[in-house]
């Protein structure tokens, strides 16, 4: 007979999207089987979606902008018309039309000095999450202006997330722990033996793997975008990658990071990136009328926001931040 309640998970590390994959399977007897399954999957959306490589899809259809429709996988195709939802639903505060912005400032590439003006506002221009044009029938993407492209560095982690989910959920493999990265993270099913799963939340100011706070959490997902990852420091500013297509320029709005609690794991990391670029208040209210989804904001001031429906479930864990109420 297989005991779950004691067997350790089978688990596994590796290296895709530019960061660490980690993965546990509790209480599945073909875990090893899965794991490869899902290091495939995770394979291929980054080969459809990662722009650094060509020969992707979403490469093909940004070397195409302001000439033609490019044909693109139904999986890829699904997640481009997601990621314009998510624009509308956030009034382009997540916008994944940003790569004429990402390329020009460069951070975490090499940039060290903000670009000139005018360099800003003709890569703004170019943004426009209205001017991509998805044809369903044909299953084609077409950007409108020339010099135009798709990032979706903010909504690819939290799409590879649900992609994995609904694989071991149609498995029936058990309960499991998905961590793309720190920035998705997925406590399927409840631990073995029912427990909540506790999941600590990254401290911004720290090394990887050190916490600000403790949750509590059954069958629920977690993503978080935050501005200390990277970036440069020029004049005394810090310029990170997260950056508002309004103003064409990393937001500067005394927000760390934000971490959102519920919903998919596309909800996740689409409205991180949003809250961040909303600001306090305004991210704030926003995730308060956003169905099925709770957030925490923490500000370079050391203090901690959340919406109403954390109140008294989080425990901070480092004596440096407040939680505001
Ligand atoms: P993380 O890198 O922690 O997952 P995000 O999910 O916020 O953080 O993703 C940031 C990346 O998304 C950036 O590196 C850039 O490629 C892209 N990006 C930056 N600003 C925006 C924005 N306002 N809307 C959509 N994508 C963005
Ligand atoms: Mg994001
Ligand atoms: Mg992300």
């Amino acid at each position: 007979s297989h005991s779950s309640k004691t067997e350790p998970p089978v688990t596994k590390t590796f290296l895709k999207f530019d960061t660490v994959i980690q993965l546990k399977l509790y209480g599945d007897e073909a875990a090893e089987k899965h794991l490869e399954d899902i290091e495939k999957l995770l394979d291929r959306i980054d080969q459809q979606i990662n722009m650094s490589n060509p020969e992707s899809e979403i490469s093909r259809v940004n070397a195409a902008a302001g000439k033609e429709a490019v044909n693109v996988s139904q999986e890829t195709f699904d997640l481009v018309k997601k990621a314009v939802e998510y624009a509308q639903a956030t009034e382009g505060t997540f916008d994944p039309s940003i790569g004429a912005l990402v390329k020009l400032w460069r951070i975490g590439a090499g940039g060290a000095h903000p670009p000139a003006d005018d360099l800003i506002e003709q890569a703004k221009s170019l943004v426009n999450y209205r001017d991509i044009e998805l044809d369903a029938k044909n299953r084609t993407i077409k950007l409108a202006q020339a010099g135009m492209s798709i990032d979706l560095g903010a909504i690819g982690k939290g799409y590879a997330g649900d992609l994995v989910s609904d694989y071991l959920r149609q498995e029936k493999a058990g309960s499991a722990l998905i961590d793309l990265g720190g920035s998705t993270i997925m406590a399927l099913g409840s631990k073995p033996g029912g427990d909540v799963w506790r999941i600590g939340l990254q401290d911004p100011d720290r090394e990887r793997g050190e916490q600000i706070a403790i949750v509590q959490l059954r069958d629920e997902t977690i993503g978080t975008s935050g501005v200390y990852e990277r970036y440069f420091i020029d004049n005394g500013i810090r310029y990170h990658h997260i950056l508002d297509p309004a103003t064409g320029a990393p937001t500067q709005n005394g927000i760390k990071s934000v971490t959102i609690i519920g919903g998919t794991a596309t909800a996740g990391d689409a409205l991180s990136t949003a809250a961040i670029v909303k600001g306090l208040q305004e991210g704030l209210a926003f995730l308060e009328q956003t169905p099925d989804v709770e957030g925490m904001f923490i500000m370079e001031d050391n203090k901690v926001y959340v919406t109403s429906g954390l109140n008294g479930k989080i425990k901070l864990t480092s004596p440096q931040y407040t939680l505001v109420d």
